[in-house]
Order: structure tokens, then C-alpha cells, then sequence
């Protein structure tokens, strides 16, 4: 018994020396952790819907547009063309109402003139007046414009410019 309470002495005074130790340890560290910052920048997402838009070159130069609708994988897929009315142009178009993306190539899929009927696999920049335009009046490879510039077709690095049309609500 004696042997006990000898051990426990001791256990106690170790027991000081540990809380001795204890309070000379210093305190861990604050983790420095911050709030993370990230906070996505506002971003309205893809547009569900882009109008390219283009005229055609028998009908005067009349403009349509060709609509791409955002498909599940977050590409675009051409969908229909539409002619553009002066109603359209006002209340779907008009720089105060809609916005306007410039597209490359990427989704550009055949097309076919809303005015004509001519399809092309997107449409001709024209280098004299600079529109975008159908191929209602080109042979071949061979471009006819709708202002009375000819020449032969270059269809590299076409940018084009997309109307985000507004939609109701
Ligand atoms: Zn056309
Ligand atoms: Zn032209």
C-alpha cells in the first residue's frame, strides 16, 4: 500500500510537471482561414437562343437571320431562319432591347436563306460592302452579292454577328 501511495505521489507531481508544460506550450496557431473568396462572376449563362444575322443576296438585300438554339452539352445547333421584319428588327433587335454576340465558325451549320430558299454552309462576307450574305446569287465558289460586288468566295475567319433576341418577360 505504501508502494501505492509513493506512485501516486509521484503520478501527482507528474501530473504538476505536465501542467507545468502545459501552460509554457504554446497555443497552436490560429488557422488563418479566410472566407473563400471565390464568388463566380455574374454571368447571365449561354443565351438559350443566337441570331446570326445575314441578308440575302436576291432579294435587295434584305436581312434574315439564322437561329441557333443551345443544346444540352452547352454547343449550338442551327434551328430555323427567319426573315427579319422591320416589327422583329424594332422589338426584338434594337440595340436599347436585345444584345449582340460576334461568333466564329464553330457551330455554323448549313443554313438556309430565309428570303431564298439557297442553302450554304454559312454565309459569304462580302468585301465590298461588307454584309453577310447568302449565296442565292453566287455559282460554285463564285460569289454574286446583292450590292453588285462579285468575286470568288474566302471563307476563312468570318466573324458574325449575333442578336440575343429579347424574349417575352
Ligand atoms: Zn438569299
Ligand atoms: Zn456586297
Amino acid at each position: 500500500m505504501l508502494g501505492m501511495v509513493k506512485w501516486n505521489g509521484s503520478s501527482a507531481s507528474l501530473r504538476r510537471l505536465e501542467q507545468a508544460l502545459e501552460r509554457e506550450r504554446p497555443s497552436p496557431a490560429l488557422l488563418a482561414v479566410k472566407e473563400s473568396a471565390l464568388v463566380k462572376t455574374p454571368n447571365a449563362g449561354l443565351p438559350p437562343r443566337v441570331d446570326l444575322l445575314r441578308v440575302c443576296a436576291q432579294h435587295g438585300g434584305n436581312p434574315w437571320a439564322a437561329v441557333y438554339l443551345l443544346n444540352a452539352s452547352g454547343g449550338y445547333e442551327y434551328s430555323a431562319s427567319i426573315a427579319i421584319t422591320k416589327t422583329l428588327s424594332r422589338t426584338q433587335y434594337a440595340p436599347a432591347v436585345a444584345n449582340t454576340v460576334i461568333w466564329d465558325n464553330t457551330w455554323i451549320d448549313e443554313e438556309s436563306c430565309a428570303l431564298c430558299g439557297v442553302p450554304s454552309r454559312g454565309p459569304v462576307r462580302c468585301g465590298a460592302c461588307r454584309q453577310l450574305v447568302c449565296r442565292g446569287r453566287s455559282t460554285g465558289q463564285y460569289f454574286r452579292c446583292c450590292c453588285g460586288a462579285e468575286g470568288w468566295i474566302k471563307t476563312e475567319g468570318i466573324e458574325h454577328l449575333g442578336v440575343i433576341p429579347r424574349t417575352a418577360g
